[in-house]
């Protein structure tokens, strides 16, 4: 009998880091499902059901599916805890990328937004995005120490024994061998602020969004995104009606060289402007000063 081929399930806003794996694991794209995503940008659950459904009577083997929380476009968040219950009826791995987003958890007020999070069966996590620690510092979380064995544990005469038994050798849990103190500059980072202190600074950073979204709303530009999150995806009506475009703007700023965002296309939807605040320094005159850019370079192109 022919085997069945496993298949992941993700959504066009999936961070294309997936495409990477699909091909390095050998499963290749075709194991990939675009699932669509609601108005919102995010995974409709129905359309996953029934794609799931659907490859089951095909053949295929439901693998693994990827919730995002905070979208590398938008900062959108997957329904995660539909996620997690649709994975847990169909037995498929819930996988998290969280690569920006999860540091909200930090946040007691930003962290119901990622609820859900906490039923993954594995999560990744980048403390050089929102942990403000130099590139790159990926953090991999699985709840399945059993499975990262049978994929990474090996055992090497030349390799000295564990040191205790409650000790983990890194090069026992993870596909590479040798590697640099990574967790370092988190662990001090850590140390001075306390996961407290990091939940001040994120949540003064998703203040400073919720500063720039209401003064673009005062300036008559449109926030296309619903998020908590620091991410500020918007147009402006002469945009939308063809006057100018979002390349013209960002030519003008470019030139200038005070300030650099850029734009995105959202969905299947014409380009919009973004800006995503991943530091600590920004504050409202920072803010002031790209909207006298974007003011400015909006003008300038009519
Ligand atoms: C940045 C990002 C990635 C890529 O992570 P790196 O560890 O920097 O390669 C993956 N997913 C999301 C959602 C991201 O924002």
């Amino acid at each position: 009998m022919r085997q069945s081929r496993p298949a992941i399930y993700l959504t066009s806003e999936t961070h294309h880091s997936f495409v990477k794996v699909a091909r390095m694991t050998g499963l290749g794209t075709d194991a990939l499902r675009e699932i669509p995503t609601d108005s919102r940008l995010m995974m409709d659950i129905d359309a996953l059901q029934s794609r799931i459904d659907a490859d089951r009577v095909s053949g295929w083997h439901p693998l693994m599916i990827v919730g995002t929380a905070g979208t590398t476009s938008a900062g959108i968040v997957d329904p995660l805890e539909k996620l997690a219950e649709v994975a847990t009826e169909h037995g498929i791995w819930f996988h998290v990328d969280a690569a920006w987003g999860g540091s909200a958890v930090l946040s007691p007020r930003l962290k119901g937004g990622v609820a859900g999070i906490e039923r993954a069966d594995s999560i990744t996590w980048d403390a050089h995005k929102w942990l403000s620690v130099p590139m790159g510092a990926g953090m991999f979380f699985c709840r399945h120490p059993e499975a990262i064995k049978r994929a990474f544990a090996i055992t090497a005469s030349y390799m000295p024994n564990a040191i205790a038994d409650d000790t983990v050798d890194p090069y026992a849990t993870i596909a590479q061998w040798s590697r640099r103190a990574i967790g370092f500059k988190v662990f001090m980072a850590l140390a001075e602020l306390g996961t407290s202190g990091y939940g001040e600074l994120i949540e003064y950073q998703a203040q400073m969004g919720d500063y720039l979204r209401e003064r673009l709303h005062q300036l008559g530009w449109e926030v296309v995104n619903e998020t908590t999150l620091p991410v500020i995806c918007f147009t402006h009506p002469d945009i939308q009606q063809g006057l100018l475009s979002t390349s013209e703007i960002l030519q003008t700023m470019y030139e200038r060289g005070h300030v650099w965002i850029s734009d995105v296309v959202l969905g299947k939807q014409e380009r919009v402007l973004r800006v995503c605040i991943t530091s600590f320094h920004t504050n409202e005159s920072d803010i002031e000063c790209l909207l006298e850019e974007i003011e400015y370079a909006r003008q300038r192109n009519l």
